[in-house]
């Protein structure tokens, strides 16, 4: 379709008169951020909402924000913002790297990441980074309140446990232990505007420099229906002195801990050659900057 159907179309100024119309479940209402997924949606007849809520206008969530221990993004924070913020280079450089995974330039200027969360596609870029890095997701209606963690917010391709009328209004990280590394890689058939054939995510916390692994998250993304953390390799580096045998021994567990479909973009197998990959890769990069070295971007 190249116009889109009728709808209503609202711009609230306030999250209170964003989630009171909202409350109204007789009419299929949407919320609209960045408008590159629904816009796309609603072009190709996937979805018709009969109504339309903006975030535009609302003050208060989009930014990044800092209070000592806690870095505050606001869910209209787009992916361009998270790629110049400063507070998320120097805290949180993986998030950065993810971010600036996402599509194009033009595509960062737009896409939100309360959008990229909320569509839930198992490929999205943002999510495998904030399960690594332990974010928590603050979501409202009229009249609730909750904060989830993304592993449990996402069932399925484009299914999540948001409700028709909730808006994720805030993501929040904590500032990451001393001797604490992570990486995101995303294997693509093109360096830009393309969705992931598969992706990690890898974050690990040494006792010390040279110390054991105190603390580890794999997250595997595009090899499941939602992105999944890769729980028998993670078990098996807690503990242990990081090396390149016990990287390669994480990485032929987190082939077992996905369920990688085959379609046009790569086979199951090649999926699973590709998570151990990057899984090594990503492994040794968090190391690297664990260790005070730094990871390139
Ligand atoms: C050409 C192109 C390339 C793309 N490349 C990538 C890519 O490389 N990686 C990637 O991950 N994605 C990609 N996308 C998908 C999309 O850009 C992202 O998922 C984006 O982050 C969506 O954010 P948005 O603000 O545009 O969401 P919108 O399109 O505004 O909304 C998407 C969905 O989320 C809901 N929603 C939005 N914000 C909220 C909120 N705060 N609370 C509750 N619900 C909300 C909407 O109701 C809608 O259902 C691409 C899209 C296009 C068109």
């Amino acid at each position: 379709m190249l116009f889109l159907p009728r709808f209503d179309y609202e711009e609230p100024r306030t999250l209170p008169e964003a989630l009171d119309i909202l409350s109204d479940l007789r009419s299929d209402t949407k919320v609209i951020a960045g408008g590159t997924d629904l816009i796309v949606n609603m072009k190709k007849g996937s979805v018709d909402p009969a109504r339309i809520v903006s975030l535009k206008r609302l003050k208060g969530i989009r930014g990044i924000t800092r209070k000592k221990e806690i870095v505050a993004i606001g869910s209209y924070t787009t992916a361009a913002d998270i790629a110049r913020s400063d507070v998320i280079a120097r805290s949180f450089p993986v998030l950065r790297k993810a971010a600036l995974s996402l599509g194009s330039p033009l595509i960062r200027n737009r896409a939100t990441i309360g959008g990229n969360i909320a569509t839930a596609r198992p490929a999205a870029d943002l999510p495998p980074a904030l399960i690594a890095l332990g974010a928590r997701i603050k979501l409202r209606t009229k009249g609730t309140n909750r904060t989830v963690i993304p592993d449990v917010f996402f069932i399925g391709p484009g299914r999540s446990i948001l409700g028709k009328d909730e808006i994720i209004t805030e993501i929040s990280l904590s500032t990451l232990p001393p001797f604490t590394g992570a990486d995101y890689i995303k294997l693509g058939h093109r360096a830009a505007l393309e969705i992931a054939i598969v992706a990690v995510a890898s974050r690990i916390t040494l006792d010390s420099p040279d110390g054991v692994i105190r603390d580890a998250r794999i997250v595997l993304s595009a090899v499941a229906p939602t992105a999944v953390r890769a729980l028998s390799a993670e078990g098996a580096l807690l503990g242990e002195y990081p090396s390149d045998e016990l990287f390669a021994k994480a990485a032929s567990l987190a082939m077992n801990d996905c369920s990688p479909v085959s379609d046009i973009r790569g086979g199951a197998d090649y999926r699973r050659d590709m998570v151990r990959a990057l899984t090594i890769r990503t492994l040794a990069n968090a190391y690297r900057e664990a260790c005070g070295q730094g990871v390139g971007l």
